[in-house]
C-alpha cells in the first residue's frame, strides 16, 4: 500500500483524488491518500509520493504560509531533502515547484510565468505530446502559466511549446491532468513511487 500525499491548500484538490483512484485501478498498486493541511499532516503520513494540486497560487502561498497550517515552506524542504520522492505539481503547483520563494532553490530547474496566456476566457483544451508517458494526452489550461526557461527533461509539449518539466522524480505540468480524464501522469506518478520505496 503506498502513501499518496495530496496537498490540500486550496483549488482542484477532489478530481486528484479520483485521479490517483483511477490511476491506482489501471495499474494495480494500492494506494492510501493523506490530505496534507498543514506540515504536521506530512510528518505524520510521511508519503511516498505528493500532488501539489492546481487553484490560485497566490491564496495557496497565504494559506500555507498562515500559521495554523504552516505548511509553506515546509513542504518545499521536505521535497529537498527527499531527492527520489516522487512530485506532481499541476498548473498553480507547478508555479509553486518553479518559485518556491522560500530563499531556497526552485524544486524544478524552470523559470515560470504567471496567467501567460491572459484571462479565463483564453482558459483552452488541446492534445499534448508527453514524452514522460510515449503519448498524446488532453490538455485542460486553465488561466495556465507559461514556462519562461528550463534546464530540465521535457515531459510535455503542446506543439512548439514545452508545457511540462521534470528534474528529478518532480514533474511539473502547467495544465490539469486531472480533468483530461487520462490517469497517464498519475500512474506515471505512482509507478515512480513503487519503484522508488518498495
Ligand atoms: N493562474 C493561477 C495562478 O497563478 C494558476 C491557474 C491554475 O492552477 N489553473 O496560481
Amino acid at each position: 500500500m503506498l502513501r499518496i500525499g495530496l496537498v490540500m491548500l486550496q483549488g482542484a484538490r477532489h478530481a486528484h483524488i479520483a485521479a490517483i483512484e483511477a490511476a491506482s485501478s489501471r495499474s494495480g498498486i494500492m494506494v492510501e491518500i493523506h490530505e496534507i493541511r498543514k506540515l504536521s499532516d506530512l510528518q505524520s503520513s510521511d508519503p511516498q509520493a505528493l500532488v501539489l494540486p492546481g487553484g490560485e497560487s497566490t491564496t495557496m502561498r497565504l494559506t500555507g504560509l498562515d500559521e495554523a497550517s504552516n505548511l509553506l515552506p515546509g513542504l518545499f524542504q521536505w521535497i529537498r531533502d527527499r531527492p527520489t520522492l516522487p512530485v506532481l505539481g499541476t498548473c498553480a503547483g507547478a508555479i509553486l515547484l518553479s518559485d518556491p520563494q522560500d530563499g531556497g532553490y526552485p524544486l524544478v530547474d524552470a523559470r515560470i510565468d504567471r496567467n501567460a496566456y491572459g484571462r479565463q476566457s483564453d482558459s483552452f483544451q488541446d492534445t499534448l505530446y508527453s514524452p514522460l508517458l510515449g503519448c498524446d494526452f488532453p490538455g485542460v489550461f486553465i488561466r495556465a502559466p507559461r514556462f519562461i526557461s528550463h534546464d530540465a527533461e521535457i515531459s510535455a509539449m503542446h506543439g512548439d511549446e514545452v508545457v511540462g518539466v521534470r528534474t528529478g522524480n518532480v514533474v511539473a505540468l502547467t495544465f490539469h491532468p486531472e480533468l483530461s480524464g487520462d490517469p497517464g501522469f498519475h500512474v506515471w506518478l505512482l509507478e515512480s513511487a513503487k519503484e522508488a520505496f518498495q
